[in-house]
């Protein structure tokens, strides 16, 4: 088999990046994936028409023009804002906290009403040393907000009651006097017309792709395929759970093709009581304002995480993150291996962040190699 430079494990955004500057650089690069698709988590499926985001909702938005300009250069964005609404009961209201959220609330208008509710009710929870979850949430932001709209959320999201959750979790709550349900604050914001695979297909057009590929499998095969390896799975995995596994927070997605043009009129539906099982609906024609007969909606429903499992969100707590230190100093010895991407470095990044991770990789790649 022929030898390259660079064996890519892992066709997500980062192992994309990589291959793409690498490419550019005249090295290479056999990407291979376990799945059976290129594009990672950021991979669509072409349901009746409609990109699905088969692997939960995908916004991309930074605030980072060099990246924005960076991305634009495989795509077309569209001008989708993200607006996500909150369903509690029978109750509808606009996500982030709002003049939105707090008119409906309340049936108040001015800033100056809102601002004194809150603050009354977080004055009533006589709160002052917040312990928990919860008593975090009434410090911050007062009863109706925390029951309406964040306790059964976040209950289902950890599978844990707020009592029993760390008061770290909610560091401060974004309140916004203003009306704008603009749910970033980044200045850039979009999806890509034509949806996110066809971005990945450009990044990977200079490397060789071969999905289905397991890298645990492959390597017993063909240990000496390439130079150097840029590995973006599991860094537990890797060293087979030597030291213990990482934890991860994993979601179920049912998704359903519905006999309907619009089902929810909104992309992001959240669920916020915790009588209904899931957190989300997705309807993902409204990513790119779908004219489709039909439509698609995807129900998430956050759950436990066991090894061999999709991993999703890393509970980046004291304990998992020291173990990771404990992972990373052996990934470090690790002669010829580069960590990299949101399994590779055990943490939650966004896709603009995991774009800027890859690029700043490769610069160190390049100075060391001169
Ligand atoms: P991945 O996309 O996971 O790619 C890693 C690849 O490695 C996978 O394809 C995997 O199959 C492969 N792999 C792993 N192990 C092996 C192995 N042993 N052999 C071969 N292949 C292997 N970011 C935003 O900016 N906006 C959002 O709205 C947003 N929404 C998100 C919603 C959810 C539910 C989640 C979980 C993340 C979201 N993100 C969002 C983050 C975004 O998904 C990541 O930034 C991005 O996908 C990370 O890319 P990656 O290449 O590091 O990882």
């Amino acid at each position: 088999m022929k030898k390259y430079d660079y064996l890519i494990v892992g066709a997500g955004l980062y192992g994309a990046v990589m291959a793409y500057e690498l490419g550019k650089k005249g090295k290479s690069c056999l990407v291979i994936d376990k799945r059976d698709h290129i594009a990672g988590n950021i991979y669509c499926e072409d349901v009746e028409g409609i990109h699905v985001h088969k692997y939960g909702a995908h916004i991309f938005h930074t605030s980072d023009k060099n990246i924005w300009d960076y991305i634009n250069r495989f795509a077309e964005f569209n001008h989708y804002i993200n607006s996500p609404v909150a369903v509690y009961k029978d109750e509808l209201y606009n996500l982030p906290f709002n003049m939105n959220t707090f008119s409906k609330m309340w049936g108040i208008k001015t800033p100056e009403e809102a601002k004194k509710i809150i603050e009354r009710q977080r004055k009533e929870t006589g709160i002052t040393e917040p312990k928990n979850l919860e008593e975090q949430a009434l410090f911050l932001g007062g009863k109706d907000i925390y029951e309406k709209l964040i306790k059964g959320y976040t209950e289902k999201q950890w599978g844990r009651k707020c009592t029993e959750l760390p008061a770290f979790i909610i560091k401060r709550l974004p309140f916004r006097f203003v009306y704008d349900n603009n749910y970033f604050n980044d200045r850039y914001q979009g999806i890509p017309i034509g949806g996110y695979t066809p971005i990945v297909e450009k990044m990977l057009e200079k490397a060789d792709v071969r999905t289905g590929v397991d890298f645990f499998e492959f390597r017993k095969q063909n240990a000496d395929i390439a130079e150097k390896i840029i590995f973006t799975g599991m860094i537990d995995e890797y060293f087979d759970y030597r030291l213990g596994a990482l934890e991860y927070r994993s979601v179920r997605f049912e998704t359903e093709v519905l006999d309907c043009d619009n089902y929810q009129g909104n992309a992001v539906v959240n669920y916020t009581d915790s009588e209904v099982p899931y957190t989300r609906v997705i309807e993902h024609k409204h990513f790119e304002f779908g004219k489709q007969e039909k439509t698609v909606i995807s129900r998430e429903y956050s759950s436990e995480w066991v090894v061999g499992m999709e991993p999703y969100y890393p509970v980046n707590d004291e304990k998992n993150n020291a173990l990771f230190e404990q992972y990373k100093k052996l990934a470090d010895s690790e002669k010829n291996v580069i960590f990299g991407g949101r399994l590779g470095n055990y943490k939650y990044y966004d896709m603009d962040k995991v774009i800027a991770a890859a690029l700043e990789q490769f610069e160190k790649i390049m100075q060391t190699a001169e």
